[in-house]
């Protein structure tokens, strides 16, 4: 069954090869949907939608941290593709630092992609998501923002993670009236380029001993949450935090 035959989606942060963004595109793009990757690198985000299954997806340039790219990226796309039915705001960085070693350009760059990232492209669309009485938004958390940091993220990585979860239950509960819903996903340790390399055989072995299932996630698994969150299946869910780690907050 196609859950998202006829619907557009904007992914930001979907042009690294491994990554959730992508995952969630071509998760998307299996299930019909028309794709917008959005990342910083115009040739890159080209490149992963030529290889989306099905046609009409759009690979585009933009940094989420500047408002008025944003804005004009989404009016392009409205005018472009008429419609967009769904926003993944996945952009995200991390910097492996200790709370005293957070300057504060550390902590304005890993807040403006992932929180204020978030909120640029929420605004961009919301209007067009309003006038069409629908939409679904799907905010990329963290389980740092749950347990208060992990292996790669620094404190301010947990604060802009948990910042999203305020975000996302505050514009679920503004925009629920307007017929859109936002809910937020919190992944565990997922096997990407964000984590790829970054490990010792020890310090592996450790996060899977905090992990029941034994295993780190794929990046397919957050999407197949994405996809439901995204979808009607999820017609009356909104403002929840989804976790997809293994049991690791059991
Ligand atoms: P990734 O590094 O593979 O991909 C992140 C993408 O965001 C990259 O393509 C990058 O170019 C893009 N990006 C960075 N700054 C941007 C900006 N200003 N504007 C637009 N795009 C920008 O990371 P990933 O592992 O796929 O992570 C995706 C999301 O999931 C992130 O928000 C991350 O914090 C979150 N997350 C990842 C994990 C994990 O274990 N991988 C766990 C929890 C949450």
């Amino acid at each position: 069954m196609a859950l998202l035959e006829g619907k557009t989606a904007i992914i930001t942060g979907a042009a690294s090869p491994r990554g959730l963004g992508k995952a969630c595109a071509m998760l998307f793009a299996e299930h019909g949907a028309r794709i917008c990757i959005l990342d910083l690198d115009q040739a890159a985000a080209q490149s992963e939608a030529d290889t989306l299954p099905g046609s009409g997806h759009r690979g585009i340039a933009c940094d989420v941290t500047s408002k008025s790219q944003c804005d004009t990226v989404v009016r392009n796309i409205l005018e472009d593709m008429q419609t967009v039915d769904i926003l993944v705001n996945n952009a995200g960085i991390t910097q492996p630092l200790k709370i005293m070693q957070i300057e504060p350009e550390n902590y304005d760059a890993v807040l403006d992609v992932n929180l204020r990232g978030t909120l640029n492209m929420s605004q961009a669309l919301i209007p067009h998501m309003r006038e069409r009485g629908s939409g679904s938004i799907v905010n990329m958390s963290s389980v740092s923002a749950q347990r208060g940091g992990g292996i790669f993220g620094g404190p301010h990585y947990s604060a802009a993670k948990a910042g999203i979860l305020g975000l996302t239950k505050a514009m679920a509960r503004e925009l629920a009236p307007d017929g859109i819903r936002a809910n937020a996903i919190c992944p565990g340790f997922i096997a990407t380029d964000i984590t790829a390399g970054k490990l010792t055989p020890e310090m592996k072995a450790q996060i899977l001993e905090g992990i029941p299932m034994g295993r780190a996630g794929k990046a397919s698994d957050v999407a197949g949450c994405a996809l439901f969150l995204a979808s009607d299946l999820a017609a009356y869910v909104t403002g929840s935090e989804v976790d997809v780690n293994g049991g690791s907050l059991i």
